[in-house]
Parts: structure tokens; sequence; C-alpha cells
């Protein structure tokens, strides 16, 4: 059986990647849409055979409840709506993917979790690295440790993002979960964690924007230092004024890295041994098919998913504390959770 999948959100993420990674899926389908925008949706039902039934709004979206052709929501609109959207499908009784980063902060995550807990259903965060191969083979050697130990890691993730949605430019705005910090440093928050495996215990945050007149109140660059377990150290920078894109392991006894280490068309990387990481899904967006189709056998075999919102709400402890830090003054903060 496929599931039926409804997005939430038809901005350029689910317009230029999962619906067509949809098409490519063997477990899951695209079924629904939930949209504030109306005039967009006879074009989305003409391309993709979306019936009349299964199309909601924001304000009707809870009545997807009654629709037996909607297993699974997934959450794809700004950050600010990712736990209030999440807990309307959690309660519809659907299972929810939502885009990364999970929430506002590890309070809503924490609220994410429940809400699909208290419900029975799963909660999987869009992670799509997690799911390409190459970054599959760095999750395994955090265990495998080939070069020996791991002594310091940077990881770098920046891109032009605060024009993408700029027809109201949302990634500009505070309250929408704006910022650098929110849309890539959670890459190489993420990636940091799943390169050594460990959980970060504290951390030092520095906002390096330059452009203020342009990003009011959000983070063009932020730099931060994480403190593992074993003095591992993870040195990061996330913009939105350059593009960055490497993951870079220092061992012992040599080195690995991926570059890039998240982008849509996969990752490639070598190793001071000679290795090359170089398998690959394929070219955008079999990543996303990847990842929708692993999140769609976990249900369809109920056993947890790949990035599960415990994933996400260790990333969220972590973005909370880089704030606090920043808001401090650079001090060292300590990461809960
Ligand atoms: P976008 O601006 O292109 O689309 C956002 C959509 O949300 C639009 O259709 C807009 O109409 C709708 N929307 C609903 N309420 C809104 C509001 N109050 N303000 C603004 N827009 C509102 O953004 P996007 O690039 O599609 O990003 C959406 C989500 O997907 C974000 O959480 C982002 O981090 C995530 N994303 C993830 C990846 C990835 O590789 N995993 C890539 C891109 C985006």
């Amino acid at each position: 059986r496929r599931l039926g999948v409804a997005l939430v959100g038809l901005g350029g993420y689910s317009r230029d990647l999962l619906a067509p990674a949809l098409q490519l899926t063997r477990h899951c389908r695209l079924a629904g849409l939930v949209t504030g925008s109306p005039e967009k949706v006879p074009a989305w039902q003409e391309k993709y055979g979306i019936r009349d039934a299964n199309v909601y709004s924001y304000d009707d979206f809870h009545r997807i409840a009654d629709n037996p052709e909607i297993d699974v929501v997934y959450v794809v609109t700004p950050n600010h709506l990712h736990m209030p959207q999440t807990l309307i499908a959690a309660n519809a009784g659907k299972h929810v993917w939502c885009e990364k980063p999970m929430a506002m902060d590890a309070r809503e995550g924490g609220a994410m979790i429940k809400a699909c807990r208290d419900n029975r259903v799963q909660l999987a965060i869009g992670y799509r690295i997690q799911h390409e191969p190459n970054t599959r083979r760095f999750i395994d050697m955090a265990a495998e440790r080939p070069f020996g130990r791991i002594v310091q890691l940077r990881a770098d993730a920046g891109w032009f993002g605060w024009r993408q949605g700029a027809d109201d430019a949302w990634r500009l705005d505070p309250a929408r979960g704006g910022g650098a910090m929110y849309d890539m440093g959670v890459y190489c928050v993420n990636a940091a964690r799943y390169s050594t495996g460990l959980e970060p215990v504290a951390v030092r945050a520095w906002d390096e924007t330059a452009r203020r007149e342009i990003f009011r109140g959000v983070d063009e660059t932020t730099r931060f230092t994480l403190e593992f377990p074993g003095d591992i150290v993870a040195e990061c920078v996330t913009s939105f004024g350059r593009n960055l894109n490497t993951l870079h392991i220092d061992c012992e006894r040599g080195w690995y890295e991926l570059s890039p280490f998240q982008s849509y068309d996969g990752n490639v990387g070598r190793a001071s041994d000679g290795t090359r990481f170089s398998a690959q899904l394929g070219e955008k967006p079999r990543m996303q098919a990847e990842q929708m189709d692993q999140d769609a056998l976990a249900i369809l075999e109920g056993r947890p998913p790949r990035a599960p919102g415990e994933e996400g709400l260790r990333d969220m402890h972590v973005l909370d504390a880089v704030f606090a830090s920043v808001r401090s003054g650079n001090q060292p903060v300590r990461i809960a959770g």
C-alpha cells in the first residue's frame, strides 16, 4: 500500500523538490494539499491529479481527520508554523513529517513530540541528507573510527537563502524563524552530532552579521563552537551571505570530509588515505524521494523513522543555546536536553 501524503505550504521547496520527488516514490504518493493560496490550487490539481475533496485551507485543515486518503501530513511552511500545524495534523490522527528546523525552540519541539505520541502517530523531521549514502557512511564511521579518535571537526553551511521566498521574505523576519542559524546552521549542528555520534555539552556563538540594513533582528552570519565529550570541538559557520558547504573531520591518524555535504544533487568527499566517498542516489529530487520512501516504510512497518522528532529536538536544544550565547555576549552556554 502507498501512503497518501498531503503537503502543507506550496512554496518553493514543495513545488520544486517534494512534489516532483513524490512522483518518484514507491511507498507514498502526493494525495492532498493544504494551502493559504487558493490561486495556486488549480495548477497543482491539474499537474498532480488531486481531487477537490483532498484540498484544504489553513482554516479547515483540521477536517483532514475525516479523510482516509491522507495518511501523512508534511509541514513545509515557514518555521514559526511548524509547531501549530504539526499539532493540528497530529490531533487529526495523521502521521507528521515536518521540515527543518523542527520548530522555533526546544519547548515547541517538545510539544510536537508529545502531541504525536499522545495521538499515536509518527513524527519525522525532513533531514534529507541523513538519507544520502555518503552521509550514511559518515554516520557509520562515527562508531567505526577508522582514523582513530576524532579530534575536531568543521561544518560550514551557507547560501543566499534570504532571497528565497522573496515575495514575502519570511527568511528575514525574526517572528517567522528567519535568519541563517535556523535555515542552515541546523545542518552544521546536525552534522556535528551525526559525525561524532555524540551530543554536545556546551556552545559559544558569535553573530557576525555584516549587513544590518538587510538583516534586521535576524542573523546573516553566525559562528559557533560546539564542545563535545572527550575534548572534541566542532567549529561551525553558517551564513546567508556566502555559499558554504563543507564537513571536515580531523582524527588522530587522518581526516575525511564531504564537500558538499548538504547539496540537493548528493554529497561527495574524500579521506586522507585516498578513499573517495562517491556513492550517488541520482540527481535531485532523488534524495527527497529516498527520504520520503524511508519514512513511509517506517510507518508501514511500525518502526521509528531515521530522523524522528527526538532528533530534531536535540538540534533545537543546541539552537536555543546558540541564541542564548549570542545574547549573553558570546559566553559559553550549557546545552540542555
Ligand atoms: P517558501 O517561502 O518558498 O514557501 C513557504 C510557503 O508557506 C509559501 O507557499 C507561503 O505561501 C506559505 N505560507 C503560509 N503561511 C505563511 C506565512 N505566515 N508567511 C509566509 N509564508 C507562508 O519557503 P520554502 O523554501 O519552501 O521553505 C519552507 C520550509 O521548508 C522551511 O521550514 C524551510 O526551512 C524548509 N526547507 C527545507 C529544505 C531542505 O532541504 N530540507 C529546503 C528548502 C526549505
